[in-house]
């Protein structure tokens, strides 16, 4: 699948006009990214489902590593369909969906997201909006969006259209406005993994004050930074193969199985699997997760190929070398 080609200069439409929300169907449909507004602070939606389309936001982004993204639903029976919500997480959604708390809990095993989009995680984040017309695209694509901030990495967080035409324009495909978000910082986080109780990830536009009374005390997450889960082992279920994991290997030795990347011959005496041949670090992106565990699974040795440390290339490298750390 090839996604739409950039324009070069971004187009802003009003949100609530239907013609832009054909447009932005019809970007997401292909595998684009559309920023649209919500409560929080402006988002960089793309199809959830779609892996080619998730590495294209991390690469408007120019995100460093892959960080898991929210999931955003229209309705709590969507969200039902994607996590394990559990007493807790069901009596959160009624009472504060739609609005500012992001639930991470279990994913639903077959899970319709692309691994990119969880970072490889089996947990997943998951949120529904106010905003009506997330809400519309997600029922018209009958998908989930997936949507971080729609900011250059490591820059401050969008709270209105211009905001995100001055960090991204040209980089995504099309901007949809209704003025500047209500709330304006982030979704408050929690977890529902811990067995002992909820735990917040990142505070944010729902206020603990007003979460204890519906779901009781909450604990403070050891790391409140999440928006940069990057030390091994902070996300606690953080996926690693038990293969092990050898870098930069521009040949697979006897008992290894190969990722490739690039133009490289086809070799049919090993198990091989080839991030992208065109040398694509967006289709390479998209792969990564999936390549990771289909070798896992058949072989005890992974040798990877030199990956360029640019564009997508430093964010696969960082998870790789993560793949590759000892453990
Ligand atoms: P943003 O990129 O600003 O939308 O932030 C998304 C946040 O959600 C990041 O801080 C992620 O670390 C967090 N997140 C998403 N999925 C998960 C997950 N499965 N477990 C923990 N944190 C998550
Ligand atoms: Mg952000």
């Amino acid at each position: 699948m090839t996604r739409p080609p950039l324009p070069s200069d971004t187009p802003i439409l009003a949100a609530d006009d239907p013609s832009a929300l054909d447009e932005a169907v019809r970007i997401l449909k292909a595998g684009g990214c559309v920023a649209l507004p919500t409560e929080t602070v402006y988002g960089l939606a793309c199809d959830a489902t779609n892996s080619e389309a998730v590495a294209g936001v991390y690469e408007a982004k120019g995100r460093p590593s892959f960080n898991p993204l929210i999931c955003h639903v229209d309705d709590l029976e969507r969200a039902r369909t994607l996590i394990d919500l559990g007493e807790t997480g069901e009596t959160l959604a009624k009472a504060f969906w739609p609005g500012p708390l992001t639930l991470v809990s279990h994913k639903r095993a077959p899970s319709p997201v692309s691994d990119l989009a969880a970072a490889g995680l089996d947990s997943l984040a998951v949120r529904l909006p106010r905003s009506k017309a997330l809400q519309t695209l997600v029922a018209r694509l009958s998908a989930p969006l997936a949507a971080p901030s729609a900011n250059a990495s490591g820059t401050i967080s969008p709270t209105t259209a211009q905001h995100v035409k001055d960090s991204l324009n040209g980089r995504i495909h099309l901007i949809l406005d209704s003025g500047p978000c209500p709330v304006g910082v982030e979704s408050t986080i929690l977890s529902l993994l811990d067995p002992s109780g909820p735990v917040i990830l990142r505070p944010g536009g729902a206020a603990r004050e007003a979460l204890e009374p519906v779901c009781g005390p909450i604990a403070q997450s050891q790391s409140t930074n999440q928006s940069a889960p990057t030390a091994p082992g902070q996300l606690t279920s953080h996926y690693a193969p038990n293969a092990q994991v050898r870098l930069d290997a521009t040949q697979p030795k006897a008992g290894e199985s190969y990722l490739g990347f690039g133009a490289q011959p086809r070799r049919d005496d090993i198990v091989f699997f080839n991030l992208s041949e065109k040398g694509d670090l967006v289709e390479a992106a998209s792969n990564l997760f999936t390549a990771l565990r289909w070798l896992d699974s058949v072989s005890d040795r992974i040798a990877v190929a030199p990956i360029p440390e640019t564009g997508l290339g430093e964010a696969i490298n960082d998870r790789l070398r993560r793949a590759a750390a000892e453990r």
